[in-house]
């Protein structure tokens, strides 16, 4: 697995501060093999990998990981982010009949996938639902739908010899706006590859029936061809979304990851089985661990990362219940009041802590100029701050390329943390405070 193999390559490394861009380096080209074999695209995969490189470059290794670990929680995050950043509901808000057009390869679904959220709509979302084969390439696509239709109870487009794709669209559109019903659902013939005489038949079914939606169903299981059917389809049909196949199949789901790239459009659901009741909104955390079959990495890290949250918070509370306070501590805590929404958010819910106002003014560069300061102070000088006399701020602001303006504005800093620390634990203790948002 991904995580045996990245174990090989940071055995001897343990998590120590940021990444390096050989650490990340080393990792990625295991995370390229696994996606790889969960049958992502290659020119996917490639432009994905090279992305979270940049990514994980710099970013800082959660105590008790190992390096190979941290850049399996960044990857696993861009993939959840990239396959599940946008709504994914139907939207059917139109004039009655709203129209969804479904439209794939041959095989890849399209008639069972209609049937099953004609199902759902009917069932879940209380909708009139009427469906019309419009696949006239082969004999028997008509009667499948028909026979599918009766097995989910949703009404059929009557079936009539002799006429084209178009021809029944119209038919189907003029049926369903005068019998009310809420939506028409469209299943469309495909083929065996992409062509062009394909996408000239599912515009000219679009021209006519003005869908909603148009949703491209995939087998999850066309693999290195995803770029193929994305590319095909994407470029000449007007897609709304995309409908995963045979997830409860052997497929490790790089063709979710393909489809998204390549068309940009959200992957609305999944089908899970034959059954007309195999189908389910995409779950983009699940596909993410089944394509890096990685889930317990990354719950590890999860838990890594909270673990440290609690030991620095409960390190800090110690050390105020003695009254100690030092530059450290605030360095610490400057970063931890960012990961709970900035000092502000804290200072407004808690009325007469104003002082810690202009601590909530720090941002990302002024941060790393402090990370400067302090790392040219001497233990004793960030133990006990007020040592730091003249003399000291200027061979500190020399040290970390800052002003002597810049050390006093970090020393004021402290000054009014340590007052408001100290403010703080009469109201109940930081121990209080770390439980509230911890
Ligand atoms: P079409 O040619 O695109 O209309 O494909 P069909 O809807 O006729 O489906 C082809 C075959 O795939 C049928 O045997 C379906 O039962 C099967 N199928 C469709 N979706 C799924 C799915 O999500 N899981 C499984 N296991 N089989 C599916
Ligand atoms: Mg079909």
């Amino acid at each position: 697995s991904l995580s045996d193999r990245l174990s090989g390559v940071f055995d001897k490394l343990r998590g120590r501060g940021a990444l390096s861009e050989t650490e990340v380096r080393a990792a990625m080209r295991e995370v390229r093999v696994a996606l790889l074999e969960a049958d992502v695209a290659l020119p996917v995969a490639r432009e994905f990998v090279e992305e979270v490189t940049e990514r994980a470059v710099g970013e800082e290794v959660v105590r008790s990981v190992t390096p190979g670990q941290m850049v399996v929680k960044i990857v696993n995050d861009a993939l959840v982010e990239l396959l599940g950043s946008t709504n994914a509901e139907l939207d059917l808000n139109t004039s009655p009949p709203a129209v969804v057009m479904m439209v794939g390869l041959q095989g890849s679904g399209k008639t069972t996938t209609t049937a099953k959220l004609a199902k759902r709509l009917k069932e879940k979302d209380r909708k009139k639902v009427m469906m019309a084969s419009l696949d006239v390439a082969r004999p028997a696509a008509q009667e499948q739908l028909a026979v599918l239709g009766r097995q989910a109870g949703v009404d059929t487009l009557p079936i009539v010899a002799g006429q084209s794709p178009t021809d029944i669209a119209k038919r189907a559109l003029e049926s369903a706006r005068l019998q009310g019903y809420d939506v028409l659902m469209l299943d469309t013939a495909g083929r065996l590859h992409v062509d062009q005489q394909l996408m000239d038949e599912m515009n000219a079914i679009a021209a006519a029936s003005k869908p909603a939606e148009t949703l491209l169903v995939v087998d999850s299981l066309t693999g290195q061809d995803a770029v193929n059917v994305a590319k095909g389809f994407g470029a000449e049909v007007e897609l709304s979304g995309v409908i995963l196949t045979r997830m409860d199949g052997d497929a490790r789901g790089g063709a979710a990851l393909s489809m998204r790239k390549v068309t940009g459009k959200p992957i609305k659901f999944a089908g899970t089985g034959e059954g007309l009741d195999a189908i389910e909104p995409f779950h983009p955390d699940r596909v993410a661990g089944r394509i890096l079959g990685m889930g317990d990495v990354v719950s590890l890290v999860e838990k890594a990362a909270e673990t440290v949250k609690m030991e620095d918070a409960e390190r800090l509370a110690k050390k105020m219940e003695k009254g100690k306070f030092d530059l450290d501590d605030l360095a610490l805590q400057i970063k931890q009041m960012q990961a709970m929404g900035g000092v502000g958010a804290l200072a407004k819910m808690m009325p007469g802590m104003k002082g810690m106002k202009a601590a909530g003014d720090v941002d990302e560069k002024a941060l790393t100029r402090l990370e400067a300061m302090m790392s040219s102070m001497t233990p004793g000088e960030r133990a006990k701050p007020k040592i730091i006399n003249a003399k000291r701020k200027i061979r500190i602001a020399k040290g970390s390329g800052t002003t002597v303006q810049d050390v006093n504005k970090l020393l004021k800093m402290h000054q009014q943390m340590e007052s408001a620390m100290k403010k703080l634990k009469k109201m109940g203790g930081f121990g209080k405070l770390a439980a509230m948002f911890g």
